[in-house]
């Protein structure tokens, strides 16, 4: 076993959904690497030796992975949010099913061979949100950027790749107009400064933009040059706002929201339905990606005319709504009450009148929805990473639907769902990864289960 500053040569042939590379000594014993790629051989230093595990530094690359690439991005790896920029995306896509594949067969213990993942278009530009907060540069310059890993530091940077490229013309725009009239960012150390992040959001169906200035105080200003500049700055922007947050903690958002300019958020277009979307809602970051995933839910879940859909986790009720036009009802279960009121109006405006949706545990909803004589032919299933739990288990196997449809965030809590539910009779029909967020730690996964 290695001890602390041991320097040897280790091979790398794998890498966790945090980023850290794994490789094994002669001996067995395993080190996690960060910034390594499978396949680098390098010279590692044992910073931590824990009895089975330990974590080295990589010291040099001797030979290079052949999955490797430059990583394109100034503050990458520090800013935290891209783990995978120094691996081929074709790479990264081979990695992310081969996490999928190996939880449905360890924790599920199912047999399958090969899966499919689907990638939702180009890897880069594809975030319809950013929120950066606001820091100052080495000239003393107010700029904005993003806080470097398990930092409060503001590392500075216009143009993050998993945004549009347009998001660092507004952030400049922003940037220039504190700049010229001096106003301060916001300091989480002392509580002082103005200038708490800039937050935007896009439409990719619609073209529509917000921008909005999150501000430790009551008036920005000169805020008629703000809206100028930062409407000059972009198409498309339609809405230009102020958020006040004068508390002193991590969370960015209240909803003290001042439209300085225009609409009061923006709207968009997603599988059809239209949505409006403020600054507070939420909505999927990945546009394209969103469409891919219920897309493929939707194949799955081959609604009929006569079906019942219970949506369980249905957020503000995308997944149902889409289907709701192929359907005879759907009943959405959400524990959020602002998402259940959204999931209404989004129903609302979209001229769907046979879905519902219900504020509730979607555990006790569903056993009361049971007891009720409501028996759902379809379920789906998109919970929180921690997956849905024994409580769905048992309604499930009370209500009996044709079909469960499960989208999951989480690849090791789905296949152990996916294993209750083959312990109750429904078999595994159909699984596949779709990679909604290029470049981090994350994939989705769609599971299609029927009745035997
Ligand atoms: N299907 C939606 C949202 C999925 S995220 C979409 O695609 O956009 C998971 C959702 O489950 C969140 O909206 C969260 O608020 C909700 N949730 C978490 N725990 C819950 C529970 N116990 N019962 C019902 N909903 C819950």
């Amino acid at each position: 076993m290695p001890t602390k500053n041991d320097i040897l040569t280790l091979k790398i042939t794998d890498i966790t959904p945090d980023g850290l590379g794994v490789g094994k000594t002669d001996g067995g014993y395993v080190l996690f690497v960060a910034g390594t790629a499978p396949g680098d051989v390098i010279e590692a230093h044992v910073m931590k030796a824990e009895k089975s595990y330990g974590y080295a530094k990589a010291e040099k690359i001797i030979t290079p992975a052949e999955c490797r690439v430059d990583a394109d991005c100034p503050v990458f790896p520090r800013c935290g949010g891209c783990l995978y920029r120094h691996i081929r995306y074709e790479n990264e896509l081979g990695i992310k099913k081969s996490w999928v594949l190996e939880n449905f067969r360890r924790i599920g213990g199912f047999d399958i061979s090969d899966i499919e993942i689907f990638s939702a278009g180009s890897p880069d530009g594809y975030r319809n949100k950013a929120q950066y907060p606001a820091g100052t540069d080495k000239d003393g310059n107010i700029r904005f950027g993003f806080y470097s890993k398990h930092t409060h530091r503001v590392a500075p940077c216009r143009a993050c790749a998993l945004q549009p490229k347009f998001y660092a013309d507004i952030v400049g725009a922003a940037e220039d107009f504190l700049n010229k009239y001096k106003i301060s960012p916001y300091d989480d150390a002392t509580g002082n400064g103005l200038v708490r992040h800039l937050y935007i959001r896009n439409g990719v169906g619609s073209g529509e933009v917000m921008v909005a200035l999150v501000i430790n105080g009551d008036v920005l200003p000169h805020s008629d040059e703000f809206v100028a500049a930062v409407r000059g700055a972009a198409d498309g922007v339609v809405s230009v706002m102020l958020i006040i947050n004068k508390e002193r903690s991590n969370v960015i958002l209240t909803d003290n929201v001042i439209t300085l300019w225009g609409k009061d958020g923006i709207a968009d277009t997603l599988c059809g339905l239209r949505f409006e979307i403020s600054p507070l809602s939420f909505y999927q970051v990945n546009h394209d990606g969103a469409e891919l995933l219920y897309g493929i839910a939707k194949k799955y879940a081959a609604v009929e005319k006569s079906d019942v859909l219970l949506d369980l986790y249905c957020g503000t009720g995308t997944i149902g709504l889409s289907m709701a036009r192929e359907a005879k009802e759907v009943i959405g279960v959400e524990i959020i009450p602002a998402a259940v009121r959204n999931a209404r109006e989004n129903a609302k405006n979209n001229g769907i009148s046979n879905a519902k949706f219900i504020c509730a545990d979607a555990g006790k909803a569903a056993d009361e929805l049971s007891d009720g004589g409501v028996s759902p032919d379809v379920v789906i299933i998109d919970p929180p990473r921690r997956g849905c739990g024994a409580d769905v288990y048992g309604a499930i196997e009370k209500m009996r639907p044709e079909k469960i449809v499960m989208v999951s965030c989480n690849s090791a809590t789905a296949a152990r769902d996916a294993r209750a539910f083959a312990d109750i009779g429904y078999t595994i029909e159909s699984l596949c990864a779709v990679d909604m967020f290029p470049r981090t730690g994350h994939v989705e996964c769609v599971v299609l289960m029927t009745r035997k």
